[in-house]
């Protein structure tokens, strides 16, 4: 089984224990949480593969959703006290006993965490927010949950709380920033927050050969920690990103399988054999109707519980392939995020100046998109992590001078440079073609518009409004995603 402990929670500090909760994630069993550890009563329900939802030391209480990578290092700086400690829970506990709140900063990983000690809670995020976690502060109670859909009905609460943005759609309900760290008294009503991470805005000039060396050790590293002795699943669509994650795994001897999404309207199956040939590993492809793949829109806003409509253009496809996939508990490698730090999106910026400035945008404007989020493959009982954005890894791509990033007319050019010894030709040099594009899933979704009547200028504005009911149905009302039917809401839509 690739999945950590434990993968989602949804609990309550004070006040009445919840009712079960409506969490979309299925990678685990539904556990009980009751402790009074840390000061505070909490209570409530954690996804998790069995063991004890919660760990408790020296008067502190933890609970941690997801993982931490490059662990190594952190055991080395806590001393004797890491001596023992087996799971990421216990190496958080260890660290906070020794650092406290700014301790958060040493953690790296793909988590959502909750500490509690002395009548205070601190609710965190990884750096980048990859494991979402929501929050409502209500009079009677602190609720936690790392799905927005459990927290949604209470009356009260939602008020303005540091390091929090309100979550969309949900008038109540607030995201805790990426890279934070929320500090709560329950009894006084006090908040404050502290950054954990920013994403840098310096860059940096090196040499060609220096930067290949470094982005490829980083990403490398990157793998190295996430596979951690299991076999992985790589997500592959042939492209540069995902080529590079699977020749990584596989040289570390984790790549189990590669698996490809085509649909009748498009595939890229030829340019992911090509690397799985290579490799000489194994692979699938899953191939299914572009109609089939829009109509399971409901899946992709319930697991990414977001309204814009690009980005649910992006999740949809991967939604479709994590719920296509045999077995169950895979642990899943994604080349997902690459074109981010690396300004691959960004294909018909010509000049380094508004590539750079590009990024820097991308990289301030990610937070809530939850485009990482373990909950896209956690609904088909699958765990993911995403090693481009490996805290190390989308530290020294963000950094790198764009002239890295665009030369010799390539786009990702130290990249597809760092893998040129593992990958063929073809796929080095292959240029760029985004998950939606390949897979059909914009112009299916435009033309099934379009077939219901909506005018083409008005397609757009009508995939938002589309976005937007069916995030009110699977979150405002958390609703199963199988009861609802994208057509019937479309038909709505239009109606209205
Ligand atoms: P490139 O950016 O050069 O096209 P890429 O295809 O690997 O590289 P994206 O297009 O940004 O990257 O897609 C994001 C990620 O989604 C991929 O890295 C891959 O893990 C996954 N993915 C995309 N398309 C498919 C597909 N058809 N089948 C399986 N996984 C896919
Ligand atoms: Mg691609």
């Amino acid at each position: 089984m690739g999945r950590p402990q434990i993968t989602g929670f949804s609990i309550r500090v004070g006040g009445s224990a919840p009712d079960l909760p409506r969490l979309s994630m299925v990678a685990g069993q539904l556990t009980p949480v009751s402790t009074s550890d840390g000061g505070v009563t909490w209570s409530g329900w954690a996804v998790t593969d069995g063991s004890a939802p919660t760990i408790a030391g020296d008067g502190v209480g933890v609970l941690l959703a997801g993982e931490l990578y490059h662990t190594a290092a952190l055991r080395t700086a806590i001393g004797s006290a890491a001596d023992g400690v087996r799971t990421g829970a216990e190496l958080l506990l260890a660290c906070w006993l020794r650092y406290g709140t700014p301790g958060l900063r040493l953690l790296d990983g793909r988590f959502a965490a909750v500490v509690v000690e002395g009548g205070t809670v601190v609710a965190t995020t990884d750096h980048a927010g990859t494991v979402p976690l929501y929050l409502r502060w209500g009079t009677d109670a602190i609720e936690l949950a790392t799905e927005a859909k459990a927290l949604v009905g209470g009356c009260h609460g939602g008020l303005p709380v540091p390091g929090t943005q309100l979550a969309p759609g949900l008038p109540r309900v607030r995201r805790i920033q990426a890279g934070t760290a929320v500090t709560m008294v329950p009894e006084t009503g006090f908040a404050t927050a502290i950054r954990t991470w920013r994403p840098p805005m310096h860059r940096i000039v090196l040499p060609e050969d220096v930067a290949i060396a470094r982005v490829t050790a980083v990403l490398d590293e990157a793998v190295r920690s996430r596979v951690d002795g299991r076999r992985a699943t790589v997500v592959l669509s042939g492209g540069i990103d995902s080529s590079s994650v699977a020749a990584l795994a596989h040289g570390v001897g984790a790549l189990a399988e590669s698996v490809s999404l085509g649909t009748d309207a498009g595939d890229e199956f030829p340019a992911a054999r090509i690397v799985a040939t290579h490799l000489g590993t194994r692979h699938a492809e899953f191939r299914i109707g572009a109609e089939d793949l829009v109509r399971q829109l409901p899946w992709a806003v319930a697991a990414a519980e977001i309204v814009d409509p690009d980005v649910l253009e992006y999740l949809l496809p991967l939604v479709v392939l994590y719920r296509a996939l045999p077995g169950d508990g895979r642990h899943i490698l994604t080349g997902y995020g690459a074109d981010i730090p690396l300004g691959g999106m960004h294909r018909g910026a010509r000049r380094l100046d508004s590539l750079d400035e590009v990024i820097a945008v991308d990289m301030s404007t990610f937070e809530g998109l939850n485009e990482l989020s373990p909950v896209l493959a956690g609904v088909a009982g699958h765990w993911t992590t995403h090693p481009f954005w490996d805290r190390a890894v989308l530290d020294l791509l963000t950094m790198l001078e764009p002239g890295l990033k665009r030369r010799h007319g390539r786009d990702k050019w130290v990249l597809r440079e760092a893998m040129r010894g593992l990958l063929p030709e073809t796929t080095v040099h292959r240029p760029k073609l985004g998950i939606h594009e390949g897979s059909g899933a914009s112009s299916v979704w435009t033309s099934m518009l379009l077939g219901a009547g909506v005018a083409a200028v008005d397609v757009p504005a009508v995939k938002r409004s589309v976005a937007i009911a069916l995030h009110e149905r699977v979150v405002g009302r958390a609703e199963a995603p199988e009861d609802v039917s994208f057509e019937e809401v479309l038909r709505e839509v239009v109606a209205n």
